[in-house]
C-alpha cells in the first residue's frame, strides 16, 4: 500500500470563510450528499448555512488541495433539501471521489467524538476544545480527551499456493476474509496477529511482515495489516467467533470483501503474487 493521500489535517479554521469549502455533514453517521444518477457529490459552499439547514456542531478538519474541509453534525429529524439525501459511508464508497471518501471517514469519527465528549469523564465539567491539538481539555481538572482509536490487526496467512480465509458469524452470507482482531493492552502488533490466528483457527504462524494500514471508521478502528506464513497445527475453529475457515487456492476462492477494505488489498496482493492478478474473484 503505497498511496498517500493529499489531505492535510488541521484544527484551526481560517479566520474568515471567503472561498468554497467541502462540507461533511452527518446525521446519525450518515453523510449528506447530492444524489446524481451514478455518483454522489458533496456540498461545496462558502458556508454551510447556505443550505438553510441547522447544524448542531461544527469541526474544522483540514485542507484537501487547499480547499478547506469541515465536519458538521445535524440534528435528528432534519430533512435533506430536494436532490440531497443522508447516505451510509459504505454506500457512498465508489460513488464519491475517493480522496473525499477518506476524509469522510475521520470526519464521522470526529463528529461522534465531539457529540460524546461534551463533559469531563473525571469531574463532569463542560469541556473546551484545545487550540493546539485534536483534543478537548477540562478547564477544572486538566484531563485531556482525545478521539478514540481502536487498533486492530488483520493478517493474511499463506501456505504455499494456498491462502487461509475464514467466515465470521457477522459477515454477509457466504463471504470469507482474512483474520482480524483487536489489539490488547500490552501487546505488540505481531503478538496480536499470532494470538488472533491461534485463538480463532488454532494454527501457528511465522514470518510476520508489515503490509500497510487503513483507518476503518466503523466505528473507530485503525487496521494494521500483516502477511504471515503457516508454521504448524490443524484448523480448529473458535465456534463463538468463526463459522468456517479453510485453505483456498486462486482457483477456488469464495466471495471476498470489496475493494474498500485492506482485507481485499491483502488478498489481491496474494493473487498478484500467484500470477493471477487479472482474475476477477466474486465480490460481496
Ligand atoms: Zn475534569
Amino acid at each position: 500500500m503505497s498511496e498517500y493521500r493529499k489531505f492535510i489535517s488541521g484544527i484551526i479554521p481560517p479566520t474568515e470563510k471567503t472561498e468554497p469549502a467541502w462540507w461533511f455533514a452527518f446525521q446519525e453517521n450518515k453523510l449528506l450528499v447530492y444524489q446524481q444518477p451514478s455518483s454522489v457529490r458533496l456540498p461545496y459552499l462558502v458556508d454551510f448555512s447556505e443550505l438553510g439547514l441547522k447544524a448542531l456542531r461544527q469541526n474544522y478538519l483540514g485542507r484537501l488541495d487547499n480547499h478547506h474541509c469541515y465536519a458538521v453534525e445535524m440534528a435528528e429529524g432534519v430533512t435533506p433539501p430536494a436532490g440531497m439525501a443522508f447516505e451510509g459511508l459504505r454506500q457512498v464508497y465508489g460513488c464519491l471521489d475517493e480522496d473525499l471518501f477518506w476524509i469522510a471517514a475521520p470526519a464521522v469519527q470526529i463528529v461522534d467524538w465531539d457529540r460524546t465528549h461534551q463533559f469531563c469523564g473525571q469531574c463532569g465539567t463542560q469541556l473546551r476544545t484545545s487550540t493546539t491539538e485534536r483534543a478537548k481539555e477540562c478547564p477544572k481538572c486538566g484531563l485531556l480527551h482525545f478521539p478514540r482509536l481502536s487498533p486492530a490487526i488483520i493478517v493474511l496467512v499463506e501456505h504455499g499456493r494456498e491462502l487461509l480465509l475464514a467466515r465470521s458469524r457477522h459477515f454477509l452470507p457466504g463471504m470469507y476474509s482474512v483474520l482480524a482482531g483487536f489489539v490488547e493492552p500490552g501487546e505488540m502488533l505481531e503478538e496480536a496477529a499470532v494470538r488472533e490466528v491461534k485463538e480463532e483457527v488454532g494454527i501457528t504462524i511465522k514470518d510476520i511482515h508489515y503490509f500497510g494500514s487503513q483507518p476503518w471508521p466503523f466505528p473507530h478502528s485503525l487496521m494494521i495489516g500483516f502477511t504471515a506464513t503457516y508454521a504448524g497445527g490443524e484448523i480448529s475453529l473458535d465456534d463463538t467467533e468463526i463459522e468456517d475457515a479453510g485453505w483456498f487456492t486462486v482457483g477456488n476462492l469464495p466471495p471476498i470483501p470489496g475493494k474498500i477494505s485492506i482485507a481485499r488489498k491483502l488478498i489481491d496482493w496474494f493473487l498478484a503474487k500467484q500470477g493471477n492478478s487479472n482474475i476477477d474473484p466474486k465480490v460481496t
